[in-house]
């Protein structure tokens, strides 16, 4: 057969390979120079490694893209152990004012002594350990805690997941203080004015697959991407970046692209919403009408190149603080040694947000001058002088898992034969992910 794939992120690369394998003639399009979607990166001059857009890592709970590797041959993914933490603000918390009563942290576990000015703390929160010394918290509430947490962890999915909201879900199980110490915050940060209607799926996905090492690629993710490029060139896979697609109609039994080329199946993995808009003469309204109802937010992405760290020991650091407006700082260079990046610092600061936001249209330097003054919060002996700072928009990047999303997400067989879809939509009840894009390519190629 002759297939088109829309889409050269991880799973528009992975049904190309399936497919081309079983031996149909593949023709993959791009519409950016690079393959590599979300997931894409770049190599700043005298960087040896390649560095993701958007901050990236792999669990070492997630065997699809593990077992996609070993298909293909590449063999540089390793695993190593972080530190995640959260940030909280000591006015919504005396018990973490510092010095002699500093009390329930030790200071063995405080990440960063250069918080000491600052109205904040960050505290490690990744281990059992970590959870017992956490100090905003008391010994019932963390029992209560714990065992709703390892509830989670081995329960396999449950449809009450989808009948109940995770606010809700957390409250009733965990409690309300658990609720606003731990989650309220992260959820907010998050998914915004969504927050609240948010399934309990999301948090099940989300414990069950947790781990304690991350895994990263030698090179970047960008080096897995390059090389699995290689091996489609290698099936005669007709790799076309630089191409957008922007008709599909249908002709006969086949399809065709940008009134040009026919094929006799296409594999859409562009995100929905712009799936949607190309092939308006191929589906019904009233199908694609479901799709109008899914609701996404897009990610923004600062990256700052710095000579000195923001954060000392911590990779991931959720903000738990509602007065400083960032959802995430991944300082990359606490998980990849600086070596890679010209001996620089890499720290990620990160953000959901409607496509309406200031944010989108904000340049990167507008965006630096907005963070600077709440990253010195977070470390007051940071000075802000980056050697480079990046930014960057992944649209339609993260679904809101609501109730509406459950009954209108798309599969993979349409009403129109031979025309299939898998995008990130579909890694439900999992948050996307590269290990689910790589799922989700194999599938879809299973079908043809
Ligand atoms: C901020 C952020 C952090 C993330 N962190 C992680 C992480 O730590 N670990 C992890 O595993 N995953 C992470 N992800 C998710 C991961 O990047 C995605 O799940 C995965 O890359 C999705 O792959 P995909 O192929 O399904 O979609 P995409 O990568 O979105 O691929 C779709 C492709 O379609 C192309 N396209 C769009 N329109 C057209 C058109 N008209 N014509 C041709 N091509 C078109 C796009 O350019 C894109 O390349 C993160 C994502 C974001 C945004």
């Amino acid at each position: 057969m002759k297939i088109a794939i829309l889409g050269g992120g991880f799973t528009g690369m992975t049904a190309s390979y399936y497919l081309a394998k079983k031996g149909h003639e593949v023709t993959l399009f791009e519409k950016e120079k690079v393959l590599g979607g979300l997931a894409v990166g770049f190599k700043s001059k005298g960087w040896d490694w390649y560095l993701e857009r958007a901050y990236h890592h792999l669990l070492d709970s997630e065997d699809d893209i593990l077992d996609f590797a070993q298909d293909v041959g590449f063999k540089d993914i390793f695993f190593k152990e972080t530190q995640t933490s959260s940030l909280y603000e000591i006015s919504s918390h005396p018990e973490l004012v510092s010095g002699s009563d500093f009390k329930g942290i030790p200071d063995q576990v405080r990440d960063d002594p250069a918080q000491d000015g600052t109205d904040y703390r960050i505290i490690p929160l990744d281990s059992p350990q970590d959870f017992l010394r956490f100090p905003l918290l008391s010994l019932p509430e963390k029992i209560r805690a714990g065992i709703v947490l390892a509830f989670l962890k081995f329960s396999p999915f449950l449809t009450l997941y989808e009948k109940t909201t995770a606010e809700e879900f957390l409250k009733k199980t965990q409690g309300e203080h658990v609720w606003e110490i731990l989650w309220r915050d992260l959820f907010r940060k998050k998914f915004g004015k969504y927050a609240e209607n948010i399934l309990a799926t999301f948090i099940w996905a989300r414990i069950t697959k947790r781990a304690k090492k991350l895994g990263y690629i030698k090179g970047g993710f960008q080096t897995f991407i390059n090389y699995t490029e290689e091996q489609l060139v290698n099936l005669r896979v007709n790799v076309f970046t630089g191409f957008e697609i922007k008709t599909i109609e249908k002709r006969g039994v086949g399809f065709e692209i940008n009134k040009s080329e026919k094929f006799d199946a296409v594999i859409s993995t562009l995100p929905t919403v712009i799936m949607s808009k190309i092939t308006q003469s191929i589906f019904s309204q009233p199908y694609l009408k479901k799709f109008s109802k899914l609701k996404y937010l897009h990610a923004v992405v600062l990256i700052l190149e710095t000579k000195q760290p923001i954060l000392e020991k911590t990779y991931w650091l959720n903000i738990c603080a509602s007065k400083i407006p960032i959802m995430i700082v991944a300082q990359h260079t606490n998980f990849i040694d600086k070596k890679y990046y010209s001996g620089n610092h890499i720290a990620y600061v990160g953000w959901y947000v409607e496509r309406e936001h200031a944010f989108i249209k904000m340049s990167s330097k507008e965006m630096l001058d907005f963070c600077s003054p709440y990253l010195k919060k977070i470390n007051s002996s940071y000075s802000l002088q980056p050697t480079n700072c990046y930014l960057f928009h992944g649209p339609f990047a993260q679904p809101i898992f609501d109730k509406d999303f459950v009954k209108n997400k798309p599969a993979f067989i349409t009403p129109v034969k031979n025309f299939y879809v898998a995008n990130l939509d579909m890694t439900y009840p999992y948050d996307r992910g590269t290990n689910y894009a790589v799922k989700l390519g194999r599938e879809v190629s299973g079908l043809i």
